[in-house]
């Protein structure tokens, strides 16, 4: 790994596929920020200010936050320095105008895409995760009570915070998102497809087979994450 080398990634696919888990591992791995709006919103929406109540009305429906308040949280986020090595992407964009001006906002800093991935898993195998799924409130480190708990109950193993479950990790809000994802994120899916760092990746197996896959096509040998 040379010191030039940049890691600018995209992490896309369905609601609970899987993309906080690898995006956050490879973050760490490669010492450049994880950016989730997933989680930057839930921020927001505790901090209880006036635009944090306005996006909860969204989350608490399992609906979109418009385009254009994303896209500016998104822009103040990449202005950050520690952005300039690399960053990767989660769950942004998840529409096709969140997608063309995330284009434009990369070409202005003079950046491209190394490398987009397209998670996925199917429908039965998300809902099962999902339902499973807690987080920590601290440092957004997720688990599964089936596969991957917590040592002490309620507790984050890595920085002591109360680990709890989304009030959208329902099955019947899960649902809700993915008609949402259907309809509204699938054409970024399509959008991307075509650009030459695409890939596409199962996640419905064990986390350290896609990971593997995930890390070869990075090029770095496997193993030792
Ligand atoms: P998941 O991928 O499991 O749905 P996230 O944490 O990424 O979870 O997102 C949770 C919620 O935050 C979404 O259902 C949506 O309401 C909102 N959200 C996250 N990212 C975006 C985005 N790019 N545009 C609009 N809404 C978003
Ligand atoms: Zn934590």
């Amino acid at each position: 790994m040379t010191d030039e080398r940049t890691y600018r990634m995209l992490f896309l696919g369905p609601p609970g596929s899987g993309k906080g888990t690898y995006a956050e591992r490879l973050a760490k791995k490669y010492g450049i920020p994880h950016i989730a709006t997933g989680d930057i919103l839930r921020e927001l929406v505790y901090s209880g200010s006036r635009l944090g109540n306005k996006i909860k009305t969204y989350l608490d429906k399992g609906e979109l936050v418009p385009d254009e308040m994303m896209v500016c949280i998104l822009d103040s986020r990449f202005m950050r320095k520690d952005t300039r090595k690399g960053w990767i992407l989660d769950g942004f964009p998840r529409t096709l105008p969140q997608a063309k001006i995330l284009d434009e906002i990369v070409d202005s800093h003079g950046w491209d895409f190394d490398y987009i991935f397209y998670v996925w898993a199917s429908n039965e195998e998300i809902i099962e995760r999902t339902v499973n799924r807690v987080q920590c409130e601290k440092c957004g480190a997720v688990y599964n009570l089936l596969n991957n708990p917590p040592a002490v109950s309620g507790v984050c193993d890595k920085c002591g915070g109360r680990v709890y479950r989304r009030d959208d990790d329902t099955e019947d809000m899960i649902q809700r998102r993915f008609d949402v994802y259907e309809e509204k994120t699938r054409p970024v899916i399509e959008y991307y497809s075509k650009h030459p760092h695409f890939f596409k990746i199962y996640t419905g197996g064990p986390m350290n087979l896609a990971e593997k896959e995930i890390l070869s096509i990075i090029g770095e040998s496997v193993g030792d994450v």
